[in-house]
């Protein structure tokens, strides 16, 4: 899945919608959020929590229903078990993905790319 991205107002480089700053000139992006459509983005840290939870919910409802004997409903468990355990996966990948070749902002310690000149989350100058 992708990112919702929007055009900064100051330099016009397209950004994603989940900046506080445009990584290139360091404006603050609150106002461009406000008036954005707001499209729903699941971030790959929330995939991981997410998919956490879908697996848990399985688990729990496969040992009720192996506790209850009702092992007709087994196979939803699983197939939610399985569900998160996707989702789990896909966080994970996605987060190990964006780690490569990429700095940290001694502020926040927000990820940041090696063309970014500010950081996306607090806004300070990048120094290299
Ligand atoms: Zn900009
Ligand atoms: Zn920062």
């Amino acid at each position: 899945m992708e990112e919702a991205t929007l055009n900064c107002h100051n330099c016009g480089l397209q950004i994603y919608d989940s900046y506080a700053y445009c990584p290139f000139c360091g404006t603050k992006t609150e106002s461009l959020k406000n008036n954005s459509k707001g499209t729903y983005i699941i971030k790959p840290e929330n995939l991981l929590v997410t998919g956490i939870s879908i697996l848990i919910a399985g688990l729990l409802l496969l040992a009720t229903t192996i506790l209850l004997h009702a092992y007709i409903l087994n196979g939803l468990g699983l197939a939610i078990a399985f569900v998160g355990a996707t989702l789990l996966v896909k966080g994970r990948k996605s987060i190990s993905v964006k780690s490569v070749s990429q700095n940290h902002c001694k502020y926040c310690y927000q990820e940041s790319m090696e063309n970014w000149k500010y950081c996306c989350r607090c806004g300070s100058k990048i120094k290299r």
